[in-house]
């Protein structure tokens, strides 16, 4: 289980997150919503301590990271072995080939052998439904074929948690349904994730949860179905100007 307490972040003159407090629940999908520059992205990456907060506390399961003291290698280690980061724009490896991509964190960071790794790696290739592209070099893919072995990359390592920021925002429609079918299937099993996004029809599809987000608070906190159910004030405001 993942709990941020009491985080506060600045940037400069910006207050990005301002004393959020939130739960994230192991085997369900939280969908983060909310205006450009409302501090999704940097509560994500506070998540896997890719941003520092000043303070508050980052709960993970049995550790507890005080975002108020340095941020030692030995923590970042442990919380990112946790949960996989999938960016918007995939960064793959350019001169590995796809089996490569995968098998790299689970070889080097968990010492799997060359034949578990790849066995791994061919069935979650065959999960996202890209089985034939072990061989590959991620340019002779397209972007949503990319994503989905990015996703693979991050299944790979076992993480408890999947973070992905606005996964199909840099892809077409078509190849956008493809990389949401995969993350559909990933929550109908359960697989725990905190999903950026602005695309409102899936979070409809697979949020367990929402949080709403303005201006770095937390507007809104809980079931998916209430959310979408009666919107009121700002929330309404927010879903029918996008939708
Ligand atoms: P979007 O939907 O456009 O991706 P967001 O909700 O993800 O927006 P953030 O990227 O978290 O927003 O940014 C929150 C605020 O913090 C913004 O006003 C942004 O300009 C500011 N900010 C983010 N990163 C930095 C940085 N490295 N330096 C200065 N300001 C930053
Ligand atoms: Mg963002």
């Amino acid at each position: 289980m993942i709990r941020l307490e009491h985080v506060d972040k600045r940037f400069q003159q910006h207050h990005a997150l301002k004393d959020v407090s939130l739960d994230f629940p192991e085997n369900q999908t939280t969908v983060i919503i909310g205006p450009s520059g409302s501090g999704k992205s940097t509560l994500l990456r506070a998540i896997n301590l890719l941003e520092h907060p000043e303070t508050g506390h980052l709960k993970f399961d049995d550790l507890d990271v005080d975002f108020s003291k340095p941020l030692t290698n030995k923590v970042k280690f442990a919380v990112r072995r946790k949960s996989g980061m999938v960016f918007q724009n995939w960064n793959l490896f350019p001169h590995l080939t796809v089996l490569e991509n995968i098998t790299e964190g689970p070889r080097v960071v968990l010492h799997q052998s060359k034949a578990k790794s790849e066995q791994r790696a061919q069935e979650l290739l065959k999960l996202v439904g890209l089985p034939d592209t072990g061989k590959r070099y991620p340019n002779q893919l397209s972007g949503g074929q990319q994503q989905r072995i990015s996703i693979c990359r991050a299944l790979a390592m076992d993480p408890e948690y999947i973070l992905l920021d606005e996964p199909t925002s840099a892809l077409d429609p078509e190849l956008e349904t493809q990389v949401l079918r995969v993350l559909k299937d990933l929550a109908a099993q359960h697989q725990a994730m905190i999903v950026v996004t602005h695309n409102m029809d899936f979070a409809r599809l697979v949020a367990d949860r929402i949080v709403f987000f303005e201006d770095g608070e937390v507007l809104y906190d809980g079931a998916a179905k209430a959310f979408f159910a009666a919107p009121s004030g700002r929330i309404k405001q927010f879903l029918e100007a996008i939708t």
